[in-house]
């Protein structure tokens, strides 16, 4: 970011609710069904046909406001949006406009400081506004790919025609890239968290658009603003929003002006390209939904919802550190997930150690989960057994280089910490006496090394160590194994 220039981003998200039917008709909202199946006279927009709204898309948004601290409105109202566009049958989009289901949303994230290659340096949190989240329906699908004479046809599937979407907007209070990012992670794993949204973007259940500008450090007013689309993932948002600061940032430095325009991101080539500018703008023409009556929810209502609520990840965060003395990094990936945070805090509760469970998963077991694309909450070695196996190494009966071993084999079998152990006949060699005759064999089969020790050489005190483990076949208690050695080669 060259000095003097301040960049300004608000961001409009679109996330599917996770319901088993469309937003106002019963229709199916099941991904990869055969074009056009999943439709009705309500989602096609056939003359005399009536909407009803669905009870759990409400209750879904409800949930989704209140991860993301947002107030729900006792009364909202559904609008028609009016454009024309083939993959919207109605002609229009029920919304909601000036009235919306939740508004005034007060959210803390954490975000980083990044260098230039995009390394985190430093975590801080920063309060993000949300000026609304929003209940409305989501359009058909324009299909321009794999069927007969795309170049000379697009086809239309109305599948997702009426499927549900909440539509999150914030102030512009973003003031870089990787602001933007933290928070659309931040509200992806949220959503995910309360069960509200799958938050996929790769399956486009979570959309996100991004509008932005640049102006002088001290400017009151906003610079031009440019809407970015077409960004498929969070890390091409991130890389769309730099492209376009730079652009901007070089269009002013050399007298030029910047049109207000909606621009896509082309990730192949790492650039944006104008779709279409603003003067083709629609007048949506919104006018309240004749065929609904307004949203009436009760305080009691509102209530209920947030009793049901699980503890908030960023909440959960905090306290993992707090409670279990956990690092800020590692705090946030045993969070990341819900199923990953319960299965922590079941190890922890088998094993009676949070620094060890917390090594245990980060390291060796998240690896094997990622290996084979599997989530905690479907890992072959369940919670009890991952805090059993902690126990085992705690009481020193195997050592921590046997318990890898141990793990990549529970994994696999899915048999339990004692059972492998037992199986391999794995005992950690803790007796001194045995260590001892190890030690005199390593001494006395390395006499230079040992004169070399004696006449100052300290480093050598690590290959004593490695030559002794060796002789045990790994299976020594290093910490004896360094007590031992020190009292001998003290001598
Ligand atoms: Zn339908």
């Amino acid at each position: 970011m060259p000095n003097g220039w301040e960049t300004v981003i608000g961001l409009e998200i679109h996330a599917q609710l996770s319901t088993a039917s469309k937003i106002f008709c019963g229709c199916s909202t099941r991904f990869g069904d055969e074009p056009n199946s999943n439709t009705c006279p309500v989602c096609l927009g056939l003359p005399g046909a009536l909407p009803v709204l669905n009870r759990r898309a409400v209750e879904l948004g409800a949930r989704a406001a209140l991860a993301l601290g947002l107030r729900i409105n006792n009364v909202s109202i559904f609008s028609r949006k009016n454009y024309f566009y083939p993959d919207l049958p109605k002609g229009y989009q029920i919304s909601q406009y000036d009235q919306p289901f939740s508004a005034a949303g007060v959210l803390e994230i954490m975000t980083a400081l990044r260098d230039e290659a995009g390394h985190t340096r430093e975590w801080q949190p920063k309060t993000i506004h949300i000026t609304r989240l929003h209940l409305e329906e989501d359009a058909g699908k324009n299909v321009h790919e794999g069927l007969p004479d795309v170049d000379r046809f697009s086809y239309i599937d109305l599948n997702r025609a009426g499927t549900p979407l909440a539509e999150i907007v914030t102030e512009p209070e973003f003031r870089s890239s990787w602001e933007a990012y933290d928070y659309v992670n931040h509200v992806r794993r949220a959503l995910q968290w309360v069960g509200a949204s799958d938050a996929d973007m790769e399956k486009g259940n979570l959309r996100c658009e991004a509008n932005v500008s640049v102006r002088r450090v001290g400017d009151e007013t906003f610079g031009t603003k440019v809407e970015l689309k077409n960004l498929n993932s969070v890390r091409f948002m991130q890389r769309a929003i730099e492209f376009e600061v730079e652009r901007h940032i070089k269009v002013l430095e050399s007298g030029g002006r910047l049109v207000q325009e909606t621009r896509l991101w082309d990730d192949r080539v790492g650039e944006t390209r104008v779709m279409r500018s603003k003067e083709e703008a629609q007048e949506y023409r919104y006018f309240p939904e004749p065929d609904l009556p307004p949203l009436l929810v009760s305080d009691e209502y509102i209530a209920a919802i947030r009793d049901s609520m699980p503890e908030l990840p960023e909440a959960r965060r905090q306290r993992f550190s707090a409670q279990y003395g956990l690092s800020f990094n590692d705090a946030s990936q045993l969070t990341s997930e819900r199923s990953l945070a319960d299965y922590y805090e079941r190890a922890v509760a088998v094993s009676g150690d949070p620094r060890g469970a917390a090594n245990w998963i980060r390291s060796e077991l998240l690896r094997e989960l990622e290996a084979n694309g599997l989530e905690a909450s479907a890992s072959p070695v369940s919670p009890d057994e991952l805090g059993a196996l902690v126990g085992l190494i705690n009481e020193g009966k195997i050592s921590g280089k046997q318990a890898k071993d141990v793990l990549v084999e529970m994994f696999k079998t899915g048999k339990g910490a004692a059972a492998v152990v037992a199986e391999q006949g794995l005992v950690q060699v803790s007796d001194t006496g045995e260590i001892d005759r190890l030690i005199d064999e390593v001494l006395s089969a390395n006499p230079g090394q040992l004169e070399s020790y004696r006449s100052g050489k300290e480093t050598l005190f690590g290959f004593f160590v490695g030559q002794v483990m060796k002789a045990s076949q790994g299976k020594a208690n290093p910490k004896v194994v360094n007590e031992r050695l020190k009292a001998k080669l003290m001598k």
